[in-house]
């Protein structure tokens, strides 16, 4: 039986119609992009800076057939040494926000945590300050159910009242429950087509000095307990990690190495290559089953070329 498969077409194509939607750089290095600092060019980047430029860029890459990808800032993928064949849609000029009362918020999927949480404060609410540390947006922080270590029980779907999101279709809203969070994970792990809009949230009465010294004990213990000098991504493993396996540290493959306490985090020491990083955490990968362990569970995401 023959298969017939859809051809991707050339991104360069596109360009002209995206351009008239929202900003667009060619051949921009990925690199810029990401906290790991690692990646080669995307043929096209688009940056819609209103919800309705980011459903008119998605689904005309959906339409088209064009090959696309929505990032945040890049602070948990590593794009590949080749870039990527399509259209990267960065959401980070997306972050309008609007305080409904004083205990709800909705904020658009681009704005980072940091920016959220300090806005917050000036009204007097809070509840989210631990992720002051995640270098991220509210949209990745939504797909990831970003929080603190498993054992803290904080993530931000505890938070979480609805989620616009465009579903490739139509522009409509899920209940937290539909979200399904659970550890670094969401429905939109199952559902790439989705894509996150804004979300609206409900928080804790806190005032801006109270704020303040949560932030401030919160980046102490970040900067005391994490290795932050280096470019990299964070937690490579979600779970199923067993530091015990490594007892010499550090790992390295190329310019990647890994902390000398920690194998479950890796660093960009300079002009290090995806290869390189995707070689350490499948050597960890397969020091784990080579002990009758079963892999452990990345939390990280490489995105292929296409
Ligand atoms: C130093 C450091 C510390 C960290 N500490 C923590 C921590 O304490 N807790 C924690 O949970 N994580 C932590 N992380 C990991 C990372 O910051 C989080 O996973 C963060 O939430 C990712 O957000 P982002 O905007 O960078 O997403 P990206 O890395 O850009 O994207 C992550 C995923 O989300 C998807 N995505 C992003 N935005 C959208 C959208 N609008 N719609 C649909 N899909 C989207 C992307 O396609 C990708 O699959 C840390 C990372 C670093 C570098």
């Amino acid at each position: 039986m023959m298969l017939w498969k859809k051809k991707r077409k050339n991104t360069i194509g596109c360009t002209k119609k995206l351009s008239e939607i929202c900003t667009l750089r060619l051949h921009e290095p990925l690199s810029k992009h990401c906290t790991m600092h690692i990646g080669g060019p995307a043929e096209a980047m688009a940056f819609p800076e209103t919800i309705d430029e980011f459903i008119a860029v998605v689904d005309y890459c959906q339409r088209s057939n064009y090959a696309y990808r929505v990032v945040g800032n890049g602070s948990n993928i590593i794009f590949d040494d080749a870039g990527f064949a399509g259209v990267v849609i960065k959401t980070s000029k997306m972050k309008h926000i609007s305080f409904i009362n004083d205990h709800q918020v909705y904020v658009e999927a681009g704005m980072s945590n940091q920016a959220f949480i300090l806005q917050c404060h000036e009204r007097n609410m809070g509840g989210l300050e631990y992720l002051y540390s995640v270098p991220g947006t509210v949209g990745g922080a939504i797909f990831m159910n970003a929080g603190r270590g498993k054992e803290h029980n904080l993530f931000i779907g505890q938070k979480v009242l609805s989620v616009d999101i465009w579903d490739g279709q139509t522009r409509r809203t899920l209940s937290a429950r539909d979200c399904e969070f659970d550890n670094r994970q969401s429905v939109f792990h199952h559902h790439r087509d989705w894509i996150i809009l804004g979300v609206l949230l409900v928080m804790k009465k806190i005032s801006p000095e109270e704020g303040k010294e949560l932030i401030r004990e919160r980046m102490e213990f970040v900067n005391a307990n994490q290795h932050r000098m280096l470019p990299n991504c964070g937690t490579v493993f979600r779970s199923g990690f067993h530091q015990t396996l490594f007892p010499q540290l550090p790992l390295r493959v190329g310019h990647i190495v890994t902390p000398n306490n920690n194998a479950n985090w890796i660093l960009n020491e300079g002009g290090a290559l995806a290869c390189q990083a995707m070689q350490l955490v499948e050597m960890i990968e397969e020091e784990h089953k080579k002990n009758n362990l079963p892999v452990p569970v990345r939390e990280i995401e490489f995105i292929p070329t296409a």
